[in-house]
């Protein structure tokens, strides 16, 4: 029987994968998708989730992004502020489909049972407490496999922390991403920045990727628009008099892909099970958040000593059940802030 399974192979998943085998830990990990797989994500990653790359010694993982030198942020009233990051750090702008695949392959090498293809229909539960996971086979039967530790891992809409009650659809802010990847965009003059426009109603974000090619999002509250997802990316950057030059002579590679609503609420769990005051909920938490659940899981699951495991009475197996955005959501405050600038 495994230690732990973990539900979604994400970055959030793969990492705390990666960790638990290093310590000897019989895990395994499930996804719906086979890898490499896209997902929309702005695909910069921060100086603050390469220090944890880092300190996981697996840097290498975003080796192949480019080097972002800071961030460009401007607004409606056309105030524009460029910031580098400055002393040598560097973020990283890599496609997800890479970065995903590249994390996943650590976990694997750690010794992770890797399942791809294989959807998570939800937690398996026995008198209240969960026992492990039930998954749709490939011959498209229901199977229950057994842990004593459970990981949801499977995202913003995650069924397992959704069927368990620990996390729901936020009911404000209630917004939607539009993302796509375009070539021919012209960075001349932003240099290797992530871009973020903040406008009325909605929010515009642009990264530079290798290969020439570029990531566009655009985060919205309006749900209408979101009938054509093609016309609403388009027109947006069409519009927008600093982006409409830029994306004049640009090709769109992709087929624009929806998510949302993007909030997810959990302070209700954490407040009453884990005595802990939330973070508001945010519809864009960072990727170092997604990865200080690595920081996370061992706390949370209280493993004691080299390879023993909780006991899985029913208060320990409870307290073992942690969705993993909200998790990283607290503990994302008590992460040390990295020592040494990542290259
Ligand atoms: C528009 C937008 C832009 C963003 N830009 C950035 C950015 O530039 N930088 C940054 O750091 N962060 C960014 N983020 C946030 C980032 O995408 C998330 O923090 C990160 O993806 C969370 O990682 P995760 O592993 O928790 O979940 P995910 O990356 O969502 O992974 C969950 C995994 O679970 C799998 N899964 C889901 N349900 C099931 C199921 N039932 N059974 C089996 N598998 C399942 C999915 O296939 C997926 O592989 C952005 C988010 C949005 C919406």
């Amino acid at each position: 029987m495994p230690d732990v399974l973990i539900a979604g192979a994400g970055p959030a998943g793969a990492i705390a994968a990666l960790v638990l085998a290093r310590a000897g830990v019989r895990v395994m990990l499930f996804d719906r998708a086979r890898f490499p797989r896209d997902k929309l994500c702005g695909d910069t990653i921060n100086p603050g989730a390469l220090a944890i790359l880092q300190r996981l010694g697996i840097a290498e993982v975003a080796s192949g992004g480019l080097s972002v030198d800071g961030m460009i942020v401007t607004g409606e009233s056309g105030v524009r502020c460029q910031a580098r990051y400055g002393g040598g750090v560097h973020g990283r702008a890599l496609r997800r489909c890479a970065f995903d695949v590249a994390l996943l392959t650590a976990a694997r090498r750690a010794g992770a049972i890797v399942e791809e293809g294989v959807l998570v229909r939800g937690p398996a539960v026995d008198g209240g407490t969960v026992r492990g996971l039930i998954v749709a086979t490939r011959q498209h039967r229901d199977c229950r496999i057994a842990a004593p530790i459970v990981i949801a891992a499977d995202g913003g809409s995650s069924r397992v922390a959704r069927a368990l009650g620990l996390a729901a659809p936020a009911r404000r802010p209630r917004r939607w991403a539009v993302g796509a990847y375009f070539s021919d965009v012209d960075h001349e003059g932003s240099g290797c920045f992530g871009e973020m426009h903040v406008r009325r109603g909605r929010y515009i974000g642009v990264a530079p990727l290798p290969g020439g090619f570029t990531n566009a999002c655009v985060v919205t509250a309006d749900r209408g628009a979101l009938r054509d997802p093609s016309a609403l990316l388009l027109d947006t950057l069409k519009r927008e008099p600093l982006l409409a030059p830029r994306f004049a002579a640009s090709r769109l590679l992709s087929r624009p892909v929806c998510l949302g609503p993007l909030a997810v609420a959990s302070r209700e769990w954490l407040e009453s099970t884990a005595g802990i005051e939330a973070a508001p909920a945010s519809d864009n938490p960072s990727a170092s958040v997604a990865i200080a659940i690595v920081e996370a899981v061992p706390i949370v699951m209280q493993v004691p000593g080299e390879r023993a495991m909780p006991s899985s009475t029913s208060r320990q197996a409870q307290s073992s059940i942690v969705p993993a955005r909200s998790s990283a959501q607290y503990f994302q405050a008590s992460l040390p802030l990295p020592s040494t600038p990542p290259r």
